[in-house]
């Protein structure tokens, strides 16, 4: 295992040292490498990839593996998505970022309000001086993604099992991991959205893939295991492994449609206590029990929430307390990507030469 680091300093003199390991195979094979913790409060990623390194630096397989699992030390301090390098950072204080405040942030740059270019995954190749993250993304990108063939790119949602993907989707790669459902984004980004690490990738002709596993502002130890074994069964795919991949349960892929997922939307009626009875990604009925809201102050129930229509549960929200008119889940259509049972197709033989 080889180690590479470099030390990077933020506009206030705060230091950091990013790493990335590199794993050669005992055979020639192609190039893998694996990214995550570009968004600060996304855990099990970073949590993972060591163990997964040692485990691969001690086993038998093809080609070469490159791992990087602490893109953005400075946000993954912080528990928040991105670090607000420019900002008066002691107005946080002993202020600590969770999952319940996910959309909060103290210097207006939530969410669901900024589309800040603190984010380190829209700051891939993209032109002019972004800070310490921009910095730091365009060290790995010539230090490390560029040569490989397959870029995977690793992310935590509220809810396990998701992927998302854009333009040049490989259906192919994207049925080996075994993550529940393959969410389409659009194939033309904007601008912005341009700059995530998988569609500079697949411009750049890697293969690439975003993973969307795991909670958020937690740790998430239960996914360990399931997050390693989406990755073998990649490495399997790809002939890095040897082995068959089977998953225990359908895989579905959800075609970039807002229209069409908007006549699937679920909305709150009540102010209320919610409580879900189904899972992301289940596939439900029309008129099936997706939530129930309860009165806070009576206990009483307010409101059943039921499927519009035939689909699988997109995702669920991880707020608690429910407004009229909020978003709760909604339905999207899906199309069967692999039935569960059915082995998935892997690449041929020695397709990294071509
Ligand atoms: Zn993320």
């Amino acid at each position: 295992m080889e180690k590479y680091q470099k030390k990077f300093t933020d506009c206030k003199g705060n230091e950091c040292n990013v790493t990335w390991l590199r794993i050669k195979g005992n055979r020639p094979g192609p190039v893998l490498s694996i990214v995550a913790g570009q968004h600060g409060m996304e855990h099990v990623g970073p949590g993972l990839l060591p163990e997964f390194a040692e485990e691969m630096a001690a086993g038998d397989f093809a080609g070469e593996l490159r791992i990087c699992a602490n893109a953005n030390p400075f946000a993954l301090l912080m528990d928040y998505e991105f670090y607000p390098e420019k900002e008066d950072l002691s107005k946080i204080k002993d202020y600590y970022y969770s999952i319940f405040r996910h959309n909060y942030c103290p210097w207006g740059l939530g969410r669901d309000n900024a589309q800040t270019l603190y984010n380190m995954n829209r700051l891939w190749q993209r032109e002019g001086d972004h800070g310490v993250a921009g910095r730091i993304t365009a060290w790995l990108w010539q230090e490390m993604i560029e040569g490989s063939h397959i870029v995977l790119d690793l992310h935590g949602h509220q809810h396990p099992a998701l992927i998302y993907s854009g333009a040049g989707t490989d259906f192919v790669l994207s049925a080996m991991p075994g993550i529940p459902k393959l969410e389409m984004e659009n194939p033309d980004p904007d601008n912005w959205s341009a700059g995530d690490l998988t569609h500079q990738a697949y411009l750049a002709g890697m293969k690439s893939l975003c993973f969307e596993f795991s909670v958020q502002h937690a740790r998430g130890e239960f996914e360990f295991e399931e997050g390693k074994n989406y990755l073998r069964n990649i490495m399997k795919g790809i002939r890095m492994l040897e082995g068959e991949i089977i998953h225990d349960h359908d895989v579905w892929k959800v075609p970039f449609d807002p229209a069409e997922d908007r006549k699937g939307f679920v909305y709150a009626e009540h102010t209320g206590r919610i409580r879900f009875f189904k899972k992301q990604n289940d596939e439900v009925q029309k008129g099936d029990l997706l939530f129930v809201i309860r009165d806070v102050e009576t206990g009483e129930v307010l409101q059943e929430g039921r499927a519009p229509r035939w689909g699988i549960v997109g995702t669920l929200p991880h707020i608690v307390i429910t407004k009229p008119g909020m978003f709760c889940t909604y339905v999207p259509i899906p199309e069967l990507l692999l039935k569960a049972g059915t082995p998935a197709a892997k690449y041929e033989e020695n397709w990294w030469l071509k």
